[in-house]
């Protein structure tokens, strides 16, 4: 009897923290439903996470890119000179590959994929690890740009205007980047943004969070769009190894701590801060006479490499017990602790979910990209964080971390944050909105192939 070959699908994620293990819990998804997987990864920034996913196979492209690239080009300017290493190398790949790939799925930022899709005539998704808010948000920033109707950037108070038809989003509030210059932003989100000639676009975000986004981003391009995350929650999620070693002993002192008494913060993988703001920022949690617990990556200080421009002061606080700073948390695990009672962040999206499915209120200090869009929807639309703009300065600091861990405002933020995350719970469980998604998925994904 002929044996039934199993469905191949080519899934390509980017090389970042922040974006790889979301891809890595759809790929489980994929698989648990009798897909074959085969994970396309790049040489950099790699680290072997395939014990972690048995059944899933794995193939590195060798792109020659490194750490020190990331730092001569910047980062805008290295994503698209990864994209243009890697379309080749893809096609190469495929042409010698002996497993025949049915279906491609690629994250948004590595959109070299699309290309070598269409020579080979495979039908591909794109696959979105940010909201929705974003995928538009990026649409309206390169429309007000070639109109010639963006503020420039030393316009401040046109910059806090309401964007025309992009309620609540102020101008400020479009993701513009940190990393380099406008013109080539334009260049990586036409690529990012190219999606109508996509099967669909998967979306690591939930109706229940951004209903009315996905229904825009339905009409704009015109294909279907799955909201199927938050994806670290969904039933087969493995578990990813984090690509940066973490520090498991914070949960320890977290064990010490009253409940919902602990500021935890972290700017995530890429953002950095100003040695002269981290400064305030450590005087601020001294201040606030509230238990902190500080992961500071190494080299996201600008200008330093170790701790030593710290004050004594803080030194001292942490000595005595009530901070403790880290290299890198067991994030996820951080979240759902007990003594947790508020989240410093970047507004990063996976930051934001993972803060939303563990009940905890924010505040937000957006760098770069989506993380000003993810900010304002957090503070503006589901109200559960606030954002910290302007100079930042300790008496600032202390009372925004006063306000969340222990005023009443924080509270009524909390008692917010705890509906959404029970609204999120309820998604991806089998009657939910993203399991649907999931299931339409992959009712999508047969079709394209049979
Ligand atoms: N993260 C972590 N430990 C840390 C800091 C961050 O595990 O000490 C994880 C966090 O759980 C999240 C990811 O790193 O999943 C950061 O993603 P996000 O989208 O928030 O920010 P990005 O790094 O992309 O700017």
């Amino acid at each position: 009897m002929e044996e039934i070959r199993q469905r191949r699908v080519l899934m390509v994620p980017a090389p970042f923290q922040g974006h790889l293990p979301s891809m890595m819990n759809l790929a489980s998804y994929l698989s648990s439903q009798g897909f074959s997987i085969t994970i396309v990864r790049n040489e950099f920034n790699f680290k072997d996470i395939s014990h972690n996913f048995p059944g899933i196979k794995f193939f590195t492209i060798k792109d020659g890119l490194s750490e020190s690239d990331v730092k001569s080009l910047g980062l805008l300017e290295f994503v698209l000179e990864l994209n243009s290493v890697c379309e080749p190398l893809l096609k190469e790949f495929l042409s010698n590959h002996d497993d025949v790939v049915d279906f491609i799925i690629y994250d948004e930022f590595v959109y070299f994929p699309r290309c070598v899709a269409e020579d080979l005539n495979l039908p591909k998704m794109v696959f979105s690890p940010s909201s929705a808010a974003t995928s538009i948000s990026r649409c309206v920033l390169m429309e007000n740009q070639a109109n010639g109707l963006l503020p420039p950037q030393d316009a401040r108070s046109q910059l806090e205007e309401t964007v025309p038809e992009f309620h609540p989003f102020r101008f400020k509030d479009l993701p513009f980047t940190a990393y380099g210059s406008m013109e080539r932003l334009m260049i990586l989100y036409e690529n990012v943004s190219n999606r109508a000639s996509s099967s669909g676009i998967i979306h690591n975000s939930s109706d229940c969070l951004e209903n009315s986004f996905i229904t825009t981003a339905q009409e704009n391009w015109g294909v279907p769009v799955y909201p199927v995350g938050p994806l670290h929650m969904t039933n087969s999620a493995m578990s990813c190894p984090s690509l940066f070693e973490e520090e498991r002993n914070c949960l320890e002192w977290l064990e010490k701590q009253e409940t919902n008494s602990v500021i935890y913060i972290s700017m995530g993988s890429l953002a950095m801060t100003q040695d002269i703001e981290a400064v305030e920022m450590a005087m601020g949690f001294v201040q606030s006479n509230q238990p902190f617990l500080w992961v500071i990556r190494p080299g996201s200080i600008t200008g330093q490499e170790s701790l030593d421009f710290l004050p004594e002061q803080f030194n001292q606080t942490v000595t005595d017990g009530r901070g403790f700073v880290v290299k890198w948390a067991p994030q996820k695990e951080v979240l759902r602790h007990r003594a947790v009672g508020g989240f410093w962040n970047h507004g990063g999206w996976n930051s934001c979910l993972e803060s939303i499915s563990s009940g905890v209120p924010m505040i937000c200090r957006p760098y770069s990209g989506d993380q000003r869009v993810n900010t304002r929807l957090m503070s503006h639309v589901w109200q559960t964080a606030y954002e910290i703009e302007g100079v930042l300065e300790r008496g600032a600091v202390e009372m925004a971390v006063r306000r969340l861990i222990v005023d009443q405002e924080g509270e009524e933020m909390r008692m917010r944050a705890t509906i959404l995350k029970e609204e999120v719970e309820a998604s991806v469980t089998t009657e939910g909105s993203s399991h649907n998604s999931l299931n339409n998925l992959v009712q999508a994904i047969m079709m394209q192939i049979d």
